[in-house]
């Protein structure tokens, strides 16, 4: 009979209460199977020995065999420390503690042949190694041996504690002798054949006593394999699920509207990114299935116009459509974009926000109901439960990380069968980690900028060329172009940043007075209706300078503001800088984004603004992005399912994610429900991991 391996870690031999619990709280090992699953960050040489008089001041981790010939304490500043004479035939050195000397003492043997492993130091003329990993040179000769040994993840609590790296590997042993390395695979014959992958036992075995570097990349293979190919099989699964259970709606035609405005009102030739995303979107909706699509599409790639053909088909079809925008600027503008082409086609539409008047309201309220209004735009204005549709057929959301799972949900409760539900984010995912998160979202990317567009040129400078910086704004209002100056104001209570935003503005006010210049500021301290005021001051052209906080980083447009200047640039995410560079490129001149910074400047932004002078390609950016700050930071985390990889890795690993992707759909084309006999045991794994493991969680 195998060993349960959902068995407490406390039963294990040499584990024990005490070091159970410090395994628990350090390293979240609670049970046998957490332990198999503890993989190691690195592998060392333990067949490999130093003589003393090999020793070189780099050397990093050694291994050496000597005797031990003199034990003394040396008082120092703050308490004392045990120093052994450590010699072999080619030299002397010293071994050294600060903790726990009493012990050390009490078990150290003198002149019998130790194998001692660790780092060297160079001091006082003579090489030392603190705390060093030490066993009796006959019982390391009889241990389990191998050419790599592992290096498992620690903290400095468990070494304090004496669980240094040979206490796990030693733990790692006695599991590997209970289970007598038996383990129950978990991938099918068919997978392991067909992908040539190794066994699971032979896997773990390799991972953590690996035979030899070929079976060690083998077993590391065989397991991000599996760890991958588990979470996708569960998206799309759940995405299969989805769509056979949620009927669509059935847009089955495309009528009058969209064919019209195609024909006679497009202002301009879709961009093939454009075409391909339109059809993968006409495709869903004519489908049996609802639609779930997130529509990816760096800023300026021209989304807007696929919203709208997508609500053309939605009114083809008799039903109606809203768009949602995370804020009022945003709401406004879209609504004044598409009012324009609406009126081309006769279509109704109205705004709604907060700050809509109530009678307004009423008309919007009524008509929504009755079925004359047939387009709604608006903020989270449009989830109230008063805001009822006739024959809501589609919902577009802008912006999406602004929004979450649980408004998405709200609008679909809007009809009383689900509508298509297209996302809009101008903040590019890598592709991976796209496919492994929203994975139960289909994606569409627009990966093509409009042609004709002018590459915005982007400098960095630092603060001491402040006066060249205005020189050059006033060029560049002279030849009639508008300008941003954008301050961090990280977080909005923050009265430093306040403050900072204030100094700027005064200063900007000074260098370019009234009544030759004209200057905006917009912040989130202001009431709404006055960052509207000053927004359409600057959108009519009425001011040169738009002085802002990140309130304006999404979606706003105004063509002729050609110069985004950045201050403090390096308070700034990557994603951020590029969102705010986006907002100018967007009309025929040439624009131009200058980062502004002081001269004091960490390795990470340094490496932010270097990756945005030399990039403008929103996913590399997003790539750069996510190596600098780690899934976890992106995305949070409540959508933390692949980010708690115990051996993959998003980034390093993407082939194998694809490929497990892959490998996955393949086998849902076959066998839609794991219900063949051959792949009993997928299912049966996937059952069991839904039960024990979190790998679920951020599914509702
Ligand atoms: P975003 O994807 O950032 O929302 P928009 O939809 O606002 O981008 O489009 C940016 C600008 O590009 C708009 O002024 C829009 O009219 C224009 N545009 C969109 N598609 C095309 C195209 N195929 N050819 C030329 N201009 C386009
Ligand atoms: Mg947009």
């Amino acid at each position: 009979m195998s060993v349960n391996l959902q068995t407490p870690i406390d039963y294990l031999k040499g584990v024990g209460p005490n070091r159970a619990d410090l395994l628990r709280s350090e390293l979240g090992i609670h049970t046998y199977q957490d332990l198999i699953n503890l993989f190691p960050n690195r592998y060392i040489d333990r067949t490999c020995y130093y003589t003393i008089n090999q020793l070189q001041r780099n050397t990093s981790e050694v291994q050496i065999i000597g005797v031990i010939t003199d034990v003394r304490e040396i008082a120092q500043k703050r308490g004392k420390r045990l120093v052994a004479t450590f010699q072999d035939d080619t030299g002397i050195m010293e071994l050294v503690w600060f903790r726990g000397q009493k012990w050390i003492r009490e078990s150290l043997k003198f002149n019998t042949p130790y194998v001692i492993f660790g780092k060297t130091n160079w001091f006082n003329n003579r090489f030392s190694m603190p705390h060093p990993e030490m066993e009796l040179q006959e019982d390391h000769e009889k241990s389990l041996r191998s050419a790599m040994q592992a290096v498992y993840p620690s903290t400095e609590k468990l070494s304090n504690k004496g669980i240094t790296n040979r206490v796990i590997v030693k733990i790692m042993q006695q599991l590997f002798i209970e289970t007598k390395g038996k383990f129950v695979e978990t991938l099918s014959k068919d997978l392991l054949d067909n992908q040539k992958l190794l066994s699971k036992s032979e896997a773990l075995f390799n991972v953590h006593f690996p035979r030899n570097q070929e079976l060690l990349s083998k077993a590391e293979f065989r397991l991000k394999f599996e760890e991958l190919f588990y979470i996708q099989l569960q998206l799309i699964l759940k995405n299969l699920i989805h769509k056979s259970k949620i009927k669509g709606l059935p847009f089955n035609k495309v009528g009058n509207y969209f064919n019209t405005f195609f024909k006679e009102h497009l202002p301009f030739e879709l961009t093939n990114a454009q075409k391909r995303v339109l059809k993968e979107i006409r495709q869903d909706l004519g489908s049996n299935a609802q639609m779930n699509r997130l529509l990816q599409g760096d800023v300026g790639s021209g989304k807007t116009i696929v919203a709208f053909m997508s609500i053309l088909i939605a009114l083809d079809n008799g039903f109606q459509a809203c768009l949602m925008a995370p804020t009022e600027i945003l709401s406004v503008q879209h609504y004044n974009e598409l009012f324009e082409l609406c009126n081309k086609l006769n279509i109704s539409v109205e705004l709604l926000t907060g700050s809509t008047k109530t009678s307004n309201r009423k008309d919007i309220h009524e008509n929504l109901e009755n079925g004359e209004l047939q387009v709604l735009i608006g903020t989270h204005a449009l989830l109230e439960d008063k805001v009822k549709f006739k024959n809501l057929g589609l919902a577009i959301i802008d912006e999406q990380h602004r929004f979450g799972v649980a408004q998405r949900s709200k609008l679909w409760k809007k009809n009383t069968s689900p509508p298509h539900i297209l996302v809009m984010t101008a903040t590019p995912i890598p592709r991976t980690l796209a496919m492994s998160l929203y994975g139960d979202l289909d994606i569409s990317i627009i990966d093509e900028l409009p042609a004709g567009r002018k590459p915005i040129k982007t400098v960095h400078r630092y603060d001491t060329n402040r006066l060249k910086v205005f020189r050059f704004i006033r060029d560049e209002i002279a030849k009639g172009r508008q300008i941003y100056i954008v301050y961090p104001l990280i977080q909005e209570s923050s009265k430093l940043d306040y403050k900072d935003l204030m100094d700027g503005y005064e200063s900007i006010v000074r260098e370019f007075p009234q009544p030759n210049y004209q200057i905006s500021i917009v912040h989130g301290k202001m009431k709404s209706e006055d960052k509207d005021y000053e927004m359409q001051r600057f959108i009519k052209g009425e001011t040169n300078i738009m002085v802002a906080t990140t309130v304006i980083e999404v979606g706003v447009n105004v063509p002729n503001a050609s110069v985004m200047i950045i201050e403090s640039a390096e308070r700034f995410g990557l994603s951020q800088l590029h969102q705010l560079r986006g907002r100018v490129g967007r009309g025929a001149e040439q624009s131009y984004c200058i980062l502004m910074t002081s001269f004091k400047l960490s390795q990470d932004s340094k490496t932010r603004l270097e990756t945005m002078v030399k990039s403008s390609d929103g996913f590399e950016i997003a790539e750069v992005d996510l190596k600098l700050r780690g899934p976890g930071d992106i995305m949070g985390t409540q959508q933390s399912g692949i980010l708690n990889l115990k051996i993959a890795d998003v980034i390093k690993d993407k082939d194998i994610l694809q490929h497990a992707r892959y490998c996955a759909k393949q086998l849902l084309k076959t066998d839609s429900s794991l219900s063949k006999p051959e792949n009993k045991v997928i299912l049966h794994t996937y059952q069991q991991m839904s039960k024990y493991k979190n790998i679920w969680n951020y599914i509702s």
